[in-house]
C-alpha cells in the first residue's frame, strides 16, 4: 500500500482535533484521522453542555452556531444535591443544552478543503529521523513532520510519548431514560459513599441523562448503588435506552499537563486540559487548539518550547480549578457553602 507524506497529521476530531484542522495556516499539508463517522459507530459520551467559557471560545473564533445543533429545552439552573449531608440548593447557569454528536460534526464540517480528512483508528506510531509514521488498523500507513495528539482522555499520542506518567482518571457511565420528570431540569450530584467525583443529570429532547464518574475499581456497582440513592430525592430512571462509558481524566496537579516534545503535541483533553472541578471540557479543547494553530503561524524553531508559554494561562486556569475543588468536593466545605447559600438562588 502506498504512504503518504504530510506537514501535519492530527490524530482525533473532536473540538480539539477540529478546531485545530480549521485554523492551522495553508501552507501546511496536513490530514486528520477521526474515528467517529456521521451517523453509525463511535459518538462520544458527554454531558453536551456548552459552558460560558465555551461559548467564549467560540465567540473568539467568530462562528455562530446553527439551531439544529441545540437540545431542547434549554435550562437556567442546576439544582444541587448533596446526599451526605441532604442539603438541595440551586444555582443559575448559562449552559447551551446541545446534542454533542451534532456539535462535533458540525466542527468538523468547518475544515476547510484543503486539510485531508480520513476515517480510520490509529493503531501505533513510531518516531524516526525525519518525523513520525503512522499506522491505522486498516493497514494504511502515513508519514508526518509533525504529529498532533487530539485523541482524547485515552491518547495513544500522551501514552507512547509520556509512557511513565499515569494521569488520574475516572470511568464514566452515562445512561439515556425515556423523560419521565413533569419538568426537565439539570442536576449536580455529590454522593461521598458511591464516588469522590460529582454525576449530573440532564434532560434532553424527552430523555434524561444520568452520568457520573467513578473510581475504576468498582465503577458499575457505585453507579447502580447511586442511582438508587437518588430515588429519595424524585428520580425516577426506569429502564435504560442507551449506556455508555469511557475514560475522563481529572488532572490533580499542575504538572499533570503535558504538552508534547520531539515535534509531537497534545491538544484538548489528550494533554490533561479538562476541568477537575466540573469536568468541562469543550472551551480548553478549543482554547489549547487555538494556542497550537498560532504556535504553527510562527517561524520559531522550537515549536514544542513556544506552545509550552502560550498554554501557561490554561495550565494556570486548571490550578485555580484544583484549588477550587476542596470548596466542592470536601464534605464539610461544601455543606458550608451550601448551608450559607452563596450564590444559590430560589427555586418556586
Ligand atoms: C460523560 C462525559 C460528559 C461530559 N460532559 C461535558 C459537558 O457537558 N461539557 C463539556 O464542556 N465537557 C464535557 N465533558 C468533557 C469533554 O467531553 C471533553 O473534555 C472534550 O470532548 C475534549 O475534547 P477533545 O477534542 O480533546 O477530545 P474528544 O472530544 O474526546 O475527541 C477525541 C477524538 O479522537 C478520536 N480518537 C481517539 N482515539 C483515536 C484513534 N486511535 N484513532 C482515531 N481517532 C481517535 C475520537 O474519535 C474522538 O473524536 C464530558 C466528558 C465525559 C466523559
Amino acid at each position: 500500500m502506498k504512504s503518504e507524506c504530510y506537514d501535519i497529521l492530527i490524530i482525533g476530531g473532536g473540538p480539539a482535533g477540529a478546531t485545530l484542522a480549521r485554523l492551522l495556516p495553508k501552507k501546511y499539508r496536513v490530514i486528520l484521522i477521526d474515528k467517529k463517522e456521521k451517523d453509525s459507530g463511535f459518538q462520544k459520551p458527554c454531558g453536551g453542555l456548552l459552558s460560558e467559557d465555551a461559548q467564549r471560545s467560540l465567540a473568539q473564533l467568530n462562528i455562530t452556531m446553527p439551531k439544529d445543533i441545540l437540545a431542547d429545552p434549554q435550562i437556567f439552573s442546576v439544582k444541587t444535591i448533596d446526599v451526605e449531608s441532604g442539603l438541595i440548593r440551586h444555582y443559575q447557569r448559562t449552559y447551551i443544552n446541545l446534542d454533542r454528536h451534532k456539535f462535533d460534526m458540525w466542527l468538523l464540517s468547518l475544515i476547510p478543503d484543503n486539510v485531508e480528512k480520513t476515517n480510520g483508528i490509529v493503531r501505533n506510531f513510531s518516531i524516526n529521523e525525519k518525523g513520525y509514521t503512522v499506522e491505522l488498523f486498516d493497514g494504511r500507513v502515513f508519514h508526518t513532520r509533525y504529529l498532533v495528539g487530539a485523541d482524547g482522555a485515552n491518547s495513544i499520542v500522551r501514552k507512547t510519548l509520556y509512557p511513565n506518567k499515569t494521569m488520574p482518571s475516572y470511568v464514566a457511565i452515562q445512561q439515556s431514560f425515556r423523560e419521565q420528570h413533569k419538568t426537565p431540569f439539570y442536576s449536580c450530584i455529590f454522593d461521598k459513599k458511591t464516588s469522590d467525583c460529582c454525576s449530573w443529570s440532564i434532560s434532553k429532547d424527552d430523555v434524561l441523562i444520568f452520568g457520573g464518574a467513578f473510581a475504576p475499581q468498582n465503577c458499575r456497582n457505585d453507579f447502580e448503588k447511586q442511582k438508587q440513592r437518588l430515588g429519595k430525592y424524585g428520580f425516577r430512571f426506569g429502564k435504560p435506552i442507551k449506556t455508555e462509558a469511557c475514560i475522563v481524566l481529572r488532572p490533580k496537579s499542575y504538572f499533570d499537563i503535558c504538552t508534547g516534545k520531539n515535534r509531537a503535541f497534545l491538544i484538548g483533553e489528550a494533554a490533561g486540559f479538562i476541568s477537575p472541578s466540573s469536568l468541562e471540557g469543550i472551551s480548553f479543547a478549543i482554547d489549547s487548539a487555538i494556542l497550537l494553530a498560532e504556535t504553527f503561524a510562527l517561524q520559531s524553531k522550537n515549536k514544542e518550547k513556544k506552545y509550552l508559554r502560550k498554554t501557561f494561562h490554561l495550565r494556570l486556569k486548571i490550578f485555580k480549578k484544583i484549588i477550587k475543588c476542596p470548596f466542592m468536593y470536601h464534605p464539610m466545605l461544601r455543606k458550608l457553602v451550601m448551608l450559607s447559600g452563596f450564590t444559590s438562588i430560589d427555586v418556586k
